[in-house]
């Protein structure tokens, strides 16, 4: 019943100990999760190693705040850290001072390129600014079909020469032509291979050095994983990329591929790909992919609450009391309160990673048992509340207490006894020997 104080008091004693900072020891067990989360994540292996260890080493000494444990703050660290890597607000399209602002579209063939050109074209058309798509893939016919039915869709010109022309020259004229149209965005989709290919990549660096975009933008499939990596690395080397697009994010991945990129190019996200519909496009919030790539549970918004709910001095005033064995009652009652102004027990299981295990019945059985407490204490004296001990000797303050809070005399027992079995404890942890809080008896 008293899960949630027991944590609490356990965090409280092991800043007693000494553990109020974040150390190599005390977090072991959150890298070891954190690792794994972004492993799981498909982030890249090499890029997990160094972003832990540069995270791990930058925490060492912080503060840990009341209320929380190291390992959970050292989450929240993760975290922050993750949005100020992958950019800290989004990074939109680049415009050029004079029109058109020209944008060119590489990447593997199936990551949804052709889709992200029109995507971005409808965007653009969404803010006013027109747009032409230019159809460089001659390589597939279907291609530029594909491209010139989503112009109509979208309502945005298509520039094409069929396939038999040279896509460096398709690409020169539609820049020349949107020029002559004052179109203010030209994008250019260019051909993809099923996988890197160095004519691929020789086409694409000739299209690039003839257009000169303001924008090249690696287009990347949220479910390619690992592989992620390396195919930033090259079009980054071979071509330079200024930005990228991680697409099909509707599905199961959990955008770990958003990491890699950022950190081996150095080249932001800008949008996301969130469905196969032309308007599925949203611009890239680095804050809710950070979250999605560690998804443990919601340990982030449990320590947000702990530091908005959690009075550092009444933190203080608590470990005092404890190391002199002077929690009473209404410091319990504080307690509870204090618990359910972060939530019921169930809304605090769900955000704790593990928690979640634990069963309906469970929860609500300790919540009831709450309750009964809190309502017993209430109708206790305020002598009562600070002496448990009258309690124990006095038959009629608990037949009174038992009848004012509707519950029987056993409950009020059982209540008295397990909060001075408690007390020892506290005791005995002022005094320097560690009982282990797991171990208490009722609770
Ligand atoms: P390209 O070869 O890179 O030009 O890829 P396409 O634009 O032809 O897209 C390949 C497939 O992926 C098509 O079936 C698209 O409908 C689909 N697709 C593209 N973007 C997304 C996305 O964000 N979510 C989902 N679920 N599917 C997408």
């Amino acid at each position: 019943m008293f899960d949630a104080l027991a944590e609490r008091l356990d965090s409280a004693w092991k800043k007693l100990r000494g553990q109020d900072k974040i150390t190599d020891s005390n977090i072991q067990d959150a890298l070891k999760d954190v690792r794994r989360a972004l492993l799981e994540a498909d982030v890249n292996l090499q890029v997990v190693k160094e972003f832990v260890a540069e995270v791990g080493e930058q925490a060492q000494g912080s503060q840990v705040l009341s209320g929380v444990r190291p390992g959970e703050q050292f989450v929240k660290i993760v975290h922050d850290e993750l949005v100020k890597v992958m950019g800290e607000s989004n990074v939109p399209l680049a415009v050029a001072d004079s029109a058109p602002t020209i944008v060119l579209m590489a990447g593997l063939q199936g990551t949804g390129k052709t889709t992200a050109t029109a995507k971005l074209a409808l965007h653009l058309r969404k803010e006013n600014r027109s747009a032409l798509m230019v159809a460089t893939d001659v390589y597939r016919p279907a291609a530029i079909d594909q491209l010139k039915t989503l112009g109509q869709q979208i309502e945005v010109p298509v520039f094409e020469l069929g396939s038999d022309a040279d896509p460096v020259e398709i690409a020169r004229q539609g820049v020349e032509y949107a020029k002559t149209q004052g179109v203010d965005t030209v994008i250019i989709d260019t051909a993809g291979r099923l996988q890197i290919d160095q004519d691929m990549m020789a086409e694409l660096a000739r299209i690039k050095a003839v257009v000169q975009p303001h924008d090249t933008l690696l287009v990347v499939d949220a479910m390619t994983g690992q592989e992620a990596a390396t195919l930033t690395q090259t079009f980054n080397e071979q071509i330079g990329i200024s930005g990228a697009i991680l697409t099909k994010l509707d599905g199961d991945s959990r955008g770990g591929a958003a990491l890699s990129i950022r950190r081996i190019s150095g080249a932001p996200i800008k949008f996301v790909g969130v469905g196969e519909k032309v308007e599925a496009l949203q611009p890239f919030y680095p804050e809710r992919m950070a979250s999605r790539i560690l998804g443990m549970g919601d340990v982030l918004t449990l320590v947000e609450k702990a530091q908005e709910e959690f009075d550092i001095a009444d933190a203080e005033k608590m470990q005092q009391k404890i190391m002199e064995a002077k929690f009473d009652f209404t410091d319990f009652l504080k307690q509870t309160r204090l618990m359910k102004n972060m939530g019921s027990l169930g809304g605090l299981a769900k955000l704790i990673p593990g928690m979640n295990k634990i069963s309906q019945e469970q929860l609500e059985q300790g919540e009831q048992q709450l309750k009964r407490s809190e309502a017993m204490i209430n109708s206790m004296t305020t002598e009562e509340r600070k002496n448990p001990e009258v309690l124990a000797s006095s038959p009629s303050r608990r037949r009174r207490i038992a009848k004012g809070s509707g519950h029987s005399e056993k409950d009020v027992m059982r209540l008295v006894g397990d909060f001075q079995k408690m007390r020892g404890m506290m005791k005995q942890m002022g005094q320097g020997s560690f009982p282990g809080m797991g171990g208490m008896p009722g609770m």
